[in-house]
């Protein structure tokens, strides 16, 4: 069956993918579109094209929420051909703008073990850099409504972009937010995580959709849950780097399993260390 963008929202549809689960959103207005992350792959994106396209005939600009592949190779396909305007955090950009076997190793590198065929074909990919940077908030006109694009600090990686649509009460939120499966932490900032988190509760009221990179949408309840575990995750990082205590220990009794939560607490005792 082909991929199919579902409405969330006035004329905000989200396309959840069966590979790794992650998530495009296409915003539609009375003159332009705006679609939010592209997919993983070249294939990925082809599909997302045909499925934007039986929504609408309107040009769009795309942005990317952070710089991991499953997230942007899709680039090249869905803003090559027109060429489309691309947006990402300028930290982001300046990550997709390093060499592209840089980017292409890492990505090869995150897959090898748990997906190989995959793995192979990010090892080929075509990289597209963003060519529109924000550093703050950037304003994005589609005709009768506004997306508003948004650093609101760093998270998941050291330059995370959000997206709300205020007329349709939508906030997509990348890997800020997960449903499914836990937050990853390979890039994060785990100390600076909660508030991010806290600054994007401020916009969200009881109806809001909350698009997470990965699973199914989600309200500001689930938002705010998620940013309890950050923030005991936070408390234990800091209690655990003055009480001298091993990362295994710590980890086990860590929020989003011990696991995940072991490469949080290396990241988080690193950046103590070099505060200190
Ligand atoms: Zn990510």
């Amino acid at each position: 069956m082909s991929a199919t963008f579902v409405e969330v929202a006035d004329r905000v549809y989200v396309l959840r993918r069966h590979l790794l689960d992650v998530n495009s959103t296409l915003i539609v207005g009375d003159t332009a579109a705006l679609v939010v992350d592209t997919g993983a792959t070249a294939a990925d994106a082809t599909e997302l094209v045909a499925a934007a396209r039986r929504l609408t005939g309107r040009p769009w600009s795309v942005v990317n929420t952070h710089h991991h592949f499953d997230h942007c190779f899709g680039n090249r396909t869905v803003a090559g051909d027109p060429p489309a305007e691309v947006w990402a955090h300028q930290e982001a950009a300046r990550l997709l703008r390093r060499p592209v076997e840089v980017i292409r190793a890492e990505a090869y590198q995150e897959m090898a073990a748990s997906h190989p065929r995959l793995a192979e074909r990010l090892n080929q990919a075509a990289v597209h850099p963003p060519d529109r940077t924000v550093t703050r908030t950037a304003t994005v006109d589609l005709g009768g409504r506004t997306a508003q694009l948004w650093h609101p600090g760093r998270g998941h990686t050291i330059g995370d972009l959000v997206v709300h649509v205020p007329d349709a009460d939508v906030l997509i939120a990348g890997d800020l937010v997960e449903q499914g499966a836990p937050p990853t932490f390979d890039d994060a900032y785990p100390l600076e995580w909660p508030d991010t988190v806290a600054e994007m509760l401020r916009r969200l009221g009881p109806a809001s959709v909350v698009v997470p990179g990965h699973g199914a949408c989600v309200d500001a309840a689930f938002v705010q849950a998620q940013h309890t575990d950050l923030v005991a995750l936070d408390w234990l990082i800091r209690q655990g780097h003055a009480d001298g205590a091993p990362v295994d220990r710590v980890a086990a009794e860590a929020p989003f399993g011990p696991q995940v939560a072991a490469v949080a607490i290396a990241r988080g005792y690193a950046e103590l260390g070099n505060r200190a």
